[in-house]
């Protein structure tokens, strides 16, 4: 999805991350099992024991085995890898029913394979974001297999090009306007319709803490995730009345295949260090853990928030 590696390789050593940061991709199930030494969903089990102490009524409480998102339907746009794998995963071990997709067939085939090993309730099929075709079948599909949806994540993300704001070419600045921007506006749009004959339904941007202080070699890119904080703000007002919570995850520098050209080149690797507090880069599963809690009724009263997970780094527009 993201393609920055070779760049990053070469240009690193003169990043500076200030309070923004290298957004980045991809985290293979590889990964995924690597990153266990940065504590594995500490998020949702702090969650739910605060859950458990502040709140009497909603389902986890009532049942300790019951799981949070258990009867719940969700959607996680490219969810073959990275971010998005994790997520689909989370949600799914925290009881919901998941549609997985993206753009090749394979990786869909494959991430279904590594779910179902885990017994998990999911289903997957090819959707490339900015194919009208494809997000009609997502839904479509969602529906026939699983007869409703209560979640969409709106996860999908591209950057064909580094570079600052202004050099940015005009093909590249579309390209990642559709993707990032304009396709999770329509797949918010053609979900609508099946997310309000559901109670309790919600929606969730993926975003990037650049979306907050833009990252000089991600310009256009930055740009767009800042269009998502006001996707978020905007929806988040126009639904609140009918009870359909929209919010958003502004993840940090999270460690993936894409960040890879960080944290395997030592000056790079120390220069984004060094602007992180706590020290580490983030996991995919800590972003999965950040989701799981945004749609789940543990948020019932969140909305129009974008929750920045950047192990201390600074964030404000
Ligand atoms: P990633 O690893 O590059 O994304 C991988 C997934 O996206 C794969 O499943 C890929 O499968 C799919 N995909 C790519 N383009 C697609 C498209 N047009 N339509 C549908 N699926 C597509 O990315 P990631 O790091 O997990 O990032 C996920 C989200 O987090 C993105 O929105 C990104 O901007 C955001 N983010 C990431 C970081 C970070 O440090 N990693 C930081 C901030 C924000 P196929 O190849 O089969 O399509």
């Amino acid at each position: 999805m993201l393609h920055l590696s070779k760049q990053l390789v070469v240009r690193a050593p003169k990043l500076r991350l200030s309070a923004g940061a290298v957004s980045g991709s991809g985290q293979s199930s590889s990964l995924d099992q690597n990153s266990n030494n940065y504590s594995t969903n500490r998020v949702g089990p702090n969650l739910n024991q605060c859950h458990k102490r502040l709140s009497s009524t909603s389902q986890s409480s009532t049942a300790g085995t019951m799981k949070r998102l258990a009867g719940k339907v969700a959607v996680v746009t490219a969810s073959t890898d990275g971010i998005g794998f994790a997520i689909a995963k989370r949600l799914a071990e925290d009881g919901a029913a998941v549609v997985i997709s993206s753009r090749k067939q394979k990786n869909v085939d494959s991430a279904l394979a590594e779910l179902r090993k885990l017994n998990l309730n999911v289903h997957g099929l090819k959707c490339h974001v900015s194919e009208p075709e494809d997000r009609k079948q997502l839904f479509a599909e969602t529906i026939s297999k699983f007869g409703k949806l209560n979640i969409l994540v709106s996860n999908a993300a591209t950057n064909p090009a580094v570079g600052g704001v202004l050099e940015c070419d005009e093909k590249v600045w579309d390209k990642i306007f559709d993707v990032n921007v304009k396709s999770s506006y329509l797949l918010a749009k053609e979900a609508l319709p099946l997310l309000r004959q559901q109670k309790n339904s919600s929606i969730v941007f993926v975003s990037s803490i650049a979306g907050y202080d833009a990252f000089e070699l991600l310009g256009a890119y930055s740009v767009s995730k800042t269009a998502l904080i006001g996707l978020t703000k905007a929806a988040a007002k126009d639904l609140a009345p009918e009870g359909i919570r929209v919010n958003c995850l502004a993840p940090g520098v999270i460690r993936t295949k894409f960040s890879k050209a960080l944290y395997e080149n030592e000056s790079a690797n120390e220069a984004a260090l060094s602007k992180i507090p706590m020290g580490r880069l983030g996991t995919s599963e800590e972003m999965a853990g950040v989701v799981s809690f945004l749609v789940s009724e543990d948020a019932g009263y969140i909305t129009g928030e974008s929750i920045v997970a950047g192990g201390g780094m600074t964030a404000r527009l």
